[in-house]
């Protein structure tokens, strides 16, 4: 499960209370296809004070008042704090970044397929964070939504980082669902209605799942609890109007939908499969 804007952006806050004004000592680097940069390199930063944590898109920004360094936890990525540091070289271990004074984090890695990574960045650099959209409460993404033309379908356009920065798999799934559309539909078909109910929708996820993210504590752990309202919950009983949730293979993963609130009752083919049976 891939954290998303309201698990990174509490675990942002979290650590930006531990961390703000520690100065970096050292990254302990224990796999090392880990780091993306290698100018400047991490020992730059050392004796710099972290000006505070923030958060963009899925990642975690560290500000040194300049240089930045940024955390990527893909989708087995999570953050231990240890407190104090330890010493351990487990195998899932990624990198320990240690603070004077402080806990040290210690970024671990349960996935195999997508990795968990890091970047140091000169003042200025943008490094991956150039190419990311406008968050899901910019003012840019709120026109693309109730005026824009796109014609791709709107659970691709949410997920795509370029469009609109921090949104998965998951919470698109419970997104549609909230906003009573098929993750067919494309935003150009939309009428305004629908259209203002679909940013409604994306503003109502994701501020409730902050609310609850925010009452998480410590790191973030292999196990982020049961944070959907659909996905993930094929089979069982739509929490709106009680059918049993279906699900549909699309662009390589699994989107769950319930066809009596979002399809009109029709059963959406399942392309992979139609393409087998051909
Ligand atoms: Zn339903």
């Amino acid at each position: 499960m891939v954290p998303e804007l309201p698990e990174m952006q509490a675990l942002s806050e979290r650590l930006d209370t531990l961390l703000a004004g520690a100065p970096f000592v050292r990254a302990e680097v224990l796999q090392f296809s880990s780091v993306k940069t290698f100018d400047p390199p991490p020992e730059s930063l050392s004796e710099l004070e972290l000006v505070g944590v923030g958060r963009r898109a899925k990642y975690l920004v560290f500000d040194f008042g300049g240089p930045r360094m940024l955390l990527h936890l893909s989708q087995g990525g999570r953050v231990t704090i240890e407190d104090p540091p330890k010493k351990t070289r487990p195998k899932t271990g990624v990198v320990r970044l240690l603070w004077r004074d402080r806990p040290a984090l210690f970024v671990v890695e349960y996935g195999t397929q997508r990795k968990a990574g890091w970047w140091v960045l000169a003042p200025g650099d943008d490094g991956p964070l150039a190419v990311l959209g406008p968050e899901p409460f910019d003012s840019g993404f709120e026109e693309l939504i109730l005026s824009g033309s796109d014609g791709r379908r709107i659970h691709t356009l949410l997920r795509d980082q370029r469009t609109v920065a921090g949104i998965g798999r998951g919470y698109s799934d419970d997104i549609l669902h909230r906003a009573q559309l098929s993750p067919y539909a494309s935003l150009s078909s939309l009428d305004d209605g629908a259209r203002r109910k679909l940013l409604d929708a994306i503003h109502e996820v994701l501020e409730e799942a902050l609310a609850k993210e925010r009452r998480r504590t410590g790191g973030l752990e292999a196990k982020l609890g049961d944070r959907f309202t659909v996905h993930g919950r094929f089979g069982q009983p739509c929490p709106r109007c009680g059918e049993k949730l279906k699900r549909v293979s699309y662009e390589g993963y699994e989107i769950v939908y319930c066809a009596a609130c979002q399809t009109d009752g029709k059963i959406l083919a399942d392309r992979r499969l139609s393409r087998l049976i051909r």
